[in-house]
Order: structure tokens, then sequence, then C-alpha cells
């Protein structure tokens, strides 16, 4: 029997729930990859790069094995007839399922199509430890806190690591769409740079293994903190599929005991809560979870935004973090929470706004947890940080980056500042801006926004949405 194996975001031969049940339900197999001109976000987007870098690498090793990753490019239908007319002998398909956004519309629609073509789809449980239908309280209901729901989550045996068998024999090598894969190879060349960036199953190996031997047992205490650089940096590797996530659990599983790996087993779990949180809230790219903040009135004023984004906001952590983030395709998780606050509570603009760059510029971009980390800074999210609970970003700096080292590493201009003057150097005096070769206002901008002011408007603005909700409803017939 001849099957298609599609890879999505599971880009790797190990440890593949699909690929397993293809490989063994299968005498002949076409290894298939669709790119989508729908899903492009732009030719600047670091985001698609890495992502297509991802698949380009994961070509490249099943070359090396002898098996071709073929390319079809365009509309999903017209693919996939194109795909039965060329090769007309294959009756069914292997997919990793997505539970959520538009992976889930995707699949929805293939699924009708693969019906009508007459061709049997297998798909798997494979992205995540739980599936986002596998935990539910007592009374069947979703979580909405991730306490509870961690509680529950931990008491659940967790799925094995996957024997895959690959066999280049059963690969079939024909028909070839040379036409797919020059469209593919001239989109490839309109991507950003990203030579510098280290994808592939095997390094995300190296990462790992590096992590639970260097990192793990002080994550709980270093994982805060930007420049110890002690997280595993394994996010870029698990949304693009180059490594399993049981394969991750199993290794830092199999570690010596300790509150480190405690705390990022947990982390694992919060990557589940937000795709079970996706998955049960399908409108929540573009509404606010939480009905009492979805009549915020966002000031959303475009400049502010632009210098956001540029990391030009005269609060230096903020920028250090921006500045990262544009030139890595990565930024570090407590940057992330303090950034997202700081544009969503300081600047009063809306959390879509910001999910969407992230979306452009994140290496690891992953929808579910990207937008449930902006729904938790923004306040609006289904467990986010209450409203009133308002970051400080000089506090956060002083705190984080005790002596300013994460700051100059991305903010040059201000490397030679005093580590105690550096996380509020518009507090300078003009002698001090001398001495220390910075001139704040020209070379450095003075912060954009008051915190003190800005964290008390923001307070009102979201008491006033919560108001105005009580009241419509209220209005509202019964
Ligand atoms: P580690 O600390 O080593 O954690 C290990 C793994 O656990 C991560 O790779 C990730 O898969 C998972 N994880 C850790 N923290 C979280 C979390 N808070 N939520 C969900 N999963 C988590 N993570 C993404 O993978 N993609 C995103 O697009 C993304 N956007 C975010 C946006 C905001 C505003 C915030 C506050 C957080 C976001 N996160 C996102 C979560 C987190 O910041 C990253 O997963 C983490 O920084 C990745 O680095 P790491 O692999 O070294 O993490």
């Amino acid at each position: 029997m001849a099957a298609v194996m599609w890879f999505r975001r599971d880009l790797r031969l190990e440890d593949n729930v699909a690929l397993k049940h293809a490989l063994e339900g299968s005498d002949e197999l076409f290894l298939l990859f669709h790119v989508n001109p729908d899903q492009f976000l732009g030719e600047g987007s670091i985001n698609q790069a890495a992502f297509f870098k991802s698949v380009e690498i994961f070509r490249e090793e099943l070359k090396e094995k002898d098996a071709t990753l073929h390319i079809l490019y365009g509309d999903l239908k017209d693919c996939f007839i194109k795909l039965k007319k060329e090769f007309p002998g294959w009756s069914d398909v292997y997919i990793n399922r997505d539970e959520k956004g538009y992976g889930l519309e995707r699949d929805k629609l293939a699924g009708g199509l693969f019906k009508e073509l007459g061709i049997k789809a297998h798909g798997y449980h494979d992205h995540h430890i739980h599936s986002a239908q596998e935990i539910k309280t007592n009374s069947g209901t979703y979580y909405k806190v991730f306490t509870p729901y961690f509680n529950k989550w931990k008491e659940l045996q967790k799925p094995n690591v996957v024997d895959v068998k690959f066999d280049s024999k059963k690969m079939v090598e024909q028909p070839v769409f040379t036409e797919d894969e020059n469209q593919f190879q001239s989109f490839l060349k309109r991507q950003v740079p990203v030579e510098d960036m280290q994808l592939g199953t095997q390094e995300a190996h190296r990462l790992l293994n590096d992590f639970v031997e260097n990192h793990l047992s002080d994550y709980k205490e270093a994982r805060d903190y930007p420049l110890k650089d002690a997280t595993s940096h394994l996010s870029k590797h698990l949304r693009a599929g180059e490594i399993s996530i049981r394969t991750v659990y199993d290794r830092v599983n199999r570690a010596e005991s300790s509150i480190g790996k405690q705390t990022f087993i947990q982390e694992l779990a919060w990557r589940d809560f937000y795709n079970m949180v996706y998955a049960t809230h399908p409108d929540q790219k573009d509404v606010s979870i939480n009905p009492s903040f979805r009549q915020v009135e966002w000031d959303n004023n475009e400049q502010n935004f632009g210098k956001w984004k540029e990391g030009q906001t005269g609060f230096p952590i903020v920028d250090a973090a921006m500045r990262q983030l544009k030139e890595t395709g990565w930024m570090h998780n407590r940057l992330r929470m303090v950034t997202a606050s700081f544009l969503t509570k300081d600047l009063l603009i809306d959390w879509k706004w910001g999910e969407k760059y992230f979306q452009e510029t994140l290496n690891d971009y992953d929808p579910a947890s990207n937008i449930g980390g902006w729904q938790w800074a923004a306040s609006t999210g289904t467990d986010g940080v209450p409203y009133f609970r308002v970051f400080n970003p000089t506090t956060q700096s002083e705190k984080f980056d005790k002596n300013g080292s994460f700051i100059k590493k991305y903010v040059p201009e201000l490397k030679s500042i005093d580590n105690k003057k550096i996380h509020e150097p518009s507090k300078l005096t003009a002698e001090e801006q001398a001495m220390f070769g910075v001139v704040i206002g020209e070379e450095y901008p003075g912060p954009i926004v008051s915190h003190k002011r800005s964290r008390e408007l923001a307070i009102q603005a979201f008491e006033k949405s919560k108001k105005k909700t009580e009241n419509m409803k209220a209005e509202s017939p019964k």
C-alpha cells in the first residue's frame, strides 16, 4: 500500500507518532511538505525565515538518508489534487494533528478533501505531552487557572518516547514537482538572512544534553536572569518539531531530582495549558478572553509602538530586550513579560499589536504560547496577571540585571554608565552624562512616558472597562 506522510511542524525522523505509523502501515511512502502562500508573514519575518531554515535542514537530513522531502507549493486543495493525479497509487495519508488555530482549520479543510478523493486520513496526537482534551476538572469542564490544571497534569501517566524505524527503501522518489520546487527555492532566497541561527534535530539534542547536565538543577534560581542565559533554548526546536516534547520530558525526567527539574517540568505543562486554552477559546487571537477587559480604550499611539519595536523607549531593560529580539529572533522569558507589560500598561497599546509583532519576529513563535503569554501580561487572559499589578520596568531591571550587563550588551550607548545608574539614565546629571559619554535625549532617548503616571492611567482604563462591562450586562435584556 502506498501512502503520504505529510510533515508540518514535526520535522524529525525520531519519536514521531505519525511517521512511525506511516512506516508500519505502508510499503511505499511519499514524504511531503506543503508550502501554503496564504500563511506567509512577509519577507522581513525572522519567524518565517527560521521556520523554513528548519525545513531545509530537515530536507538535508533526509537527503543524507537517500530520501526526499517533496515540496508542493500553492493552494492546499490544488496541491493535493495534483499529487493524486501525478501519483494515483496513494490511498492513505498520515499526519500529526493540530488542535487549534490555523492548523486545525487546515486539517479540517484537508480532511474534507481527502474524503472527496477517497483517501484515508490517519491523525495522531504528537505535539504535546497531554492533548487539549485530556485534562478536565472532575465535573468535565476545562480548567481556567494553571495551578489546579497542573495538579491534575502531574498525576497523569506520561506518553513514552516512540521508536521510529526509518527505512529509505520504502521512500517514493517520483513524481518530482519541479515547478513547485523552483517556486520554493525562489521564496527561500527572499527571506531575511538567518545563517547564524543554529537549528535542526542534532542541535536540539546538543542543547537538551547541555541544559540537563549544566543548568537543570539551578533552573529555578537562574532562569529569571537574562544574562545568565540558563534556560534551555529548546523553544525554536519544539515549535518546528525538530525534537519531540516526549524526548525532552523523558530526558529531564530521568535526571536527578531537584527543584530545578520540578520547575522545568512545570514550564512544559504551561505549554500544554496554553494549547488547551487556545483549543477551548478558538477566537483568542482576536478577542480578549476575559470579557471584563474587552472594553479597554487603548491609546494605540503608532509612534510609541514604533519606539517600542526599535528599542528606543528610554527604559534600558525594555530597549535591550526589544533589540535582542530584533537582532536574534529570541527574547528571554522574563523580558517577554517585562516588554509585554510595558506595551500594554505603560503605553496602553492593544496586546494584539504586540502579539503580531512577536509573531513576525520570534524564531520560536508558537501561537498558543504567544497569545497565552500576551493575554497573561495584558491581564486579559484566563489566568492573567491582575490588572493592578503593573510591572515596574526599572525595578525589574534592578532585580534581574543588577549590574546592567545585559543592558550593556544590547544598548551599547549606555556601556560606560555606572552599574547602579544604568537602570534610569534619565536621572543622570549633566556632569554624569559627560563623564559616562552619553547625552540623554540625543544618543539615548529620555523615557517616552512616566511609569508612575502610566500605571495610574492603565489601572483606570482597566477599571473603566470592567465597569462598562458590568453596566452592559445589567442593561442587557435577560
Ligand atoms: P525554557 O525556560 O528552557 O523552557 C522550556 C520550554 O518550556 C520552552 O522551550 C517552552 O516550550 C516551554 N515554556 C517555557 N515557559 C513557557 C511559558 N510561559 N508558556 C508556554 N510554554 C513555556 N514560548 C514559545 O515557545 N513561543 C512563543 O511564541 C512564546 N511567546 C511568548 C510571549 C510572551 C509575551 C510571553 C510572556 C511568553 C512567551 N513564550 C513563548 C513563553 C516563554 O517565554 C518561552 O517558551 C521561553 O522563553 C523559551 O525559551 P526556552 O526554550 O529557553 O525556555
